[in-house]
Order: structure tokens, then sequence, then C-alpha cells
């Protein structure tokens, strides 16, 4: 795919246009902008036959004004210092969108997890985190890794009993990363927090009126033709709520290919396919597409891409026939093609939002490793007795008894998996109602893109005002 400019410069060139509509001073934008720290590392891998391998990794840190800073490691032949520089300013932003307390951090390991056994993979990911930590890169206070692109809890794992073995006495140690296996300490709904994040944003989007007559489409998600690419964890969670909802899944891809079908695809039997062949091709009633990224140019109501950067194109952002761009992946369209797709009026809700749900269950997780409780442990069965109780009485005064399948969801009290998923609605349809106004405000000449933008450097900008740095 042709890429336009740096990915850095792509970021910086949409903070710019938001920055244009606030009022701050060039010192105060620049030092948001800018990327406080870059720790560039090479180690070596003792690869399983016995030969040596020199491994690049970076960890950016872009904004300390709040910490700890936060931001997945992704593995990937892709990863440089331009990718998580930009990918840690997303980050920033990011939280800033969704009211989540951190600062914007990224990390990246230049390796293909294809071309590693588990046991080299095991090695890379703890002589990097031991890395990070011989820098002060890694600490609950500091900077809190996650999982991002090929990485996933094992890893996450793998970062923390590392940590622990170097920090043993650490009381908060526990909350040195987040997206770590429930046992160690993860919370329930994170895995698949990015994609019901995508999907809660998309159902918020596609539930205002005027936005969708001006699209042409029905209010809600049921009956809508979604197209999604890249089937893992943001893809495939992303598909499979939205076709929960109602939505049609008509396009699929990955790495090694991409299927269509317009009665729709079912997204868990697609993934085990995938499992069973190794492939997404073949499967059984879908047609094969003849390239991978002719995915993207299928006709749809929504495009969800949810793979990497640098998708969409000045090289096919005219044969992009959706009507909403939905960016599931971080930097999925770049700026130029943002601006051909907005010229057309296709609706693009951005990564800086619309992918914010896996941080914001991270920093849940975070606070259920600082207070050492998981949540609704408290709660559960006094909330359970008080329902109880009041629906007795309900009973009693109407003198009507109420079935098993009416009582019994009622009175239940919210476990820790209610409690996040609720935690998240709340925040991505807050958030989205947000960026809405500003757009709002702006009497629509702007996009959605720039409203985030605005909205997170209006509350950079007031931490550091507030901090007394820039008086
Ligand atoms: P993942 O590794 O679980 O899945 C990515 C999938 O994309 C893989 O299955 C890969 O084979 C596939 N892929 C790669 N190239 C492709 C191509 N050209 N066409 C189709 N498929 C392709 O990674 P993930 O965690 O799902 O992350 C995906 C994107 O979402 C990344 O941009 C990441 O930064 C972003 N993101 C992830 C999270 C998270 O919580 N994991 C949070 C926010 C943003």
């Amino acid at each position: 795919m042709t890429v336009e400019a740096k990915f850095t410069d792509q970021v910086n060139r949409n903070f710019d246009k938001a920055a244009a509509y606030t009022n701050h001073s060039p010192g105060l934008l620049k030092q948001i902008k800018i990327c406080n720290s870059v720790y560039y590392m090479t180690f070596p891998l003792k690869r399983d036959d016995g030969s040596i391998e020199a491994i690049q990794a970076w960890r950016a840190e872009h904004s300390q004004h709040k910490t700890p800073v936060k931001g997945g490691i992704r593995y990937s032949m892709a990863v440089s210092e331009d990718e998580v520089m930009a990918l840690a300013a997303l980050m920033t932003y990011k939280c800033a969108i969704v009211d989540v307390p951190f600062g914007g951090g990224k990390g990246g390991v230049k390796v293909s997890r294809l071309n590693y056994s588990q046991a080299e993979l095991e090695r890379i990911t703890r002589r990097y985190t031991y890395e990070l930590f011989r820098k002060n890169f890694i600490d609950p206070g500091i900077d809190v890794p996650a999982p991002d692109y090929g990485t996933g809890p094992q890893e996450m794992a793998w970062i923390l009993d590392t940590y622990n073995s170097i920090a043993p006495s650490k009381l908060d140690s526990i909350a040195c990363v987040t997206g770590k296996p429930i046992s160690q300490g993860g919370v329930r709904g994170r895995i698949e927090a990015t994609g019901r994040g995508v999907f809660f944003g998309l159902r918020e989007a596609c539930s205002d009126r005027h936005d969708m007559k001006q699209l042409g489409m029905n209010v809600g998600i049921d009956g809508k033709k979604v197209v999604v690419q890249g089937l893992g964890n943001v893809g495939y969670h992303a598909a499979k709520f939205l076709q929960e909802a109602g939505a049609i899944v008509v396009g699929l891809s990955e790495r090694e290919g991409a299927i269509y079908d317009q009665k729709g695809l079912d997204v868990c039997k697609v993934f085990e396919h995938r499992r069973e062949t190794h492939s997404i091709v073949d499967y059984p009633g879908a047609q094969n597409l003849n390239a991978t990224g002719d995915v993207l140019e299928l006709e749809c109501d929504i495009l969800v891409p949810a793979a990497l950067e640098n998708q969409i194109t000045m090289a096919n952002v005219s044969r992009v026939r959706a009507k909403m761009i939905g960016e599931a992946a971080n930097g999925p369209v770049t700026s130029e093609a943002h601006e051909a797709l907005r010229k057309r009026n296709v609706m693009i809700l951005p990564d800086t939002y619309l992918n914010a749900g896996g941080v914001t269950v991270s920093y849940f997780e975070w606070l259920k490793n600082l207070s050492h409780v998981r949540f609704g442990r408290m709660d559960k069965r006094f909330e359970e007795a008080t329902n109880t109780k009041i629906l007795e009485a309900i009973e009693l005064a109407t003198g009507k008894k109420l079935t098993d399948n009416i009582f019994g969801p009622i009175a239940q009290g919210a476990d820790e998996e209610d409690l996040v998923n609720s935690g998240l609605e709340e925040t991505m349809i807050n958030a989205y109602r947000e960026i809405r106004e500003i757009k709002s405000q702006h009497g629509d000449e702007i996009g959605l893109r720039t409203a985030a933008f605005i909205v997170a450097i209006n509350k950079v900008a007031t931490s550091y005002l507030e901090l007394g740095i820039f008086p």
C-alpha cells in the first residue's frame, strides 16, 4: 500500500488541524504534541537451534501530563521508532477522550511471532521486560504496558512474572501490566473490550437520526451491511458483537485472503474454519476475493478496518464504497485519504475514540490491581439481598407471584464482568456525545476526527495548565 507520509506526521497533521480550533499558546500545543521520551534497545535472543539473533525494540512515552503512561506492546516486523511514537501519541489523545487518567505510551518489538517458537517468544518477552525495567520504563506508577497487535494475555503474564522476579517486594507490582489472564490479576471482559467498545461506538453513532439521514441509512445497527478487515482480537470481537446486534457481516479478511457473502457470514464459524484450515479462504458458501485488500472496496454500510495502519490510502480510497468507516485499528486511514472520504460525505469514527475500549478496561484492571479486590466482591450479595426484598415487597403488595425468569434476572447482583461492561458502555457513550457536541458547535464544518482531537487537546492542555507548568 502507498504510504503518504510518516505515521507521526499523519497524527501531527490531524493534531494541527484541530489545534487551529483551540486558543492555546504555540508553546503549550508543542508540548502536548511532542513525544517526551523514546527508548530504543537491542538485545540478543538465543534461538532454539543455538544461533544468536539481535532483536530490536522500542518503548515510547509520549506524555506524562498524567501518570502512569499507558499503551500496548506490538510484535510486528513493521515496528519502527516512527510507529511507536505515533501510536504513543494516539494513546495520549485516546486516554483524554475517554477520561482515562493516563498519559500515552507504546512499545514495539520488531519480530513476526509466526517465525518464533513459544519458548523463543517467552525469552523475547522476558528480556524486553528486563530492558524496560532497567531504564524505569515499566512500573505501576510510571509506565504500564498492555496487549496490542501480535501480543495477548500470555505475553502479559510473562511480563508480570519477570517484573515480579526483579521487583519482588513491591506491593502493587501486579499493576505493572494490564491485559493479563484472570488468574494473574486480569479483569473479566478485557480480552473482548476493544471490540466491544468498537461496537458500542458504532451503535451510538448509528442511533443519531440526523447523521443517519445524511448518510441515507436507517437508525440502528440491525440490518446494516458490515465488512471487517482482520480477524484478530479486535476485529473478531467487533464483528461478533455487531452480528449479535443484527448486522449482516458480508465481508471478512485476514492476511492470507478475503471472503464475501451478501447473505451474511457467521463470524464464529469463519473463525473456527480459519483455526482448523489455517486460512480464511474457501469458507463454505462464501466467495473468495482476488486479494486480501479487496475487502476494503466492498459495497457496505460500515467498513471496520481492524488490522493495521495505512490501509486506506490515496492508492485505493477512490474505490472505497462504505458509507461509514469505524477505525478499530490505529491509523488505518491516512490523513490524505481521510480528506478525500470527507469530501464524499463518508462518516469516519476515529481510532482515538473508537478503539479506546481496550485502554478503558485496562484502566479498570489497573484499579482492581491497586485495590487488591475483585469488582463486585463486596456488594454483589448485598445488592442481591436488597433486590430480593424489593421484589418480595412488590409480590406482597400486588398479591402476584413473579415467575423465576422475571424474578431471577432482576434480583441478581452485578458481578465483575457486568460492572466492567457497564463501565465500558458508559464511557463509550459519554465520549461519543462529547465529540458529537463539539462537531455540532462547529456547524458540522469539521469531522469527528478533528472534533475528537479538539476534545483531547483541551483536556491535556487543562492538565498542563492546572499543573502550573504554563502559567
Ligand atoms: P491481533 O494481532 O490480535 O490481530 C490482528 C489481525 O490482523 C491478525 O489476525 C492478522 O493476521 C491480521 N492482519 C494482518 N495484516 C492483515 C491484512 N493486510 N489484511 C487482513 N488482516 C490482516 O491484533 P489486535 O490486538 O486485534 O490489533 C489490531 C489493531 O487494533 C491494531 O491496529 C492495534 O493497534 C489496534 N488496537 C488493539 C487494541 C487491543 O486491545 N488489542 C486496542 C486498541 C487498538
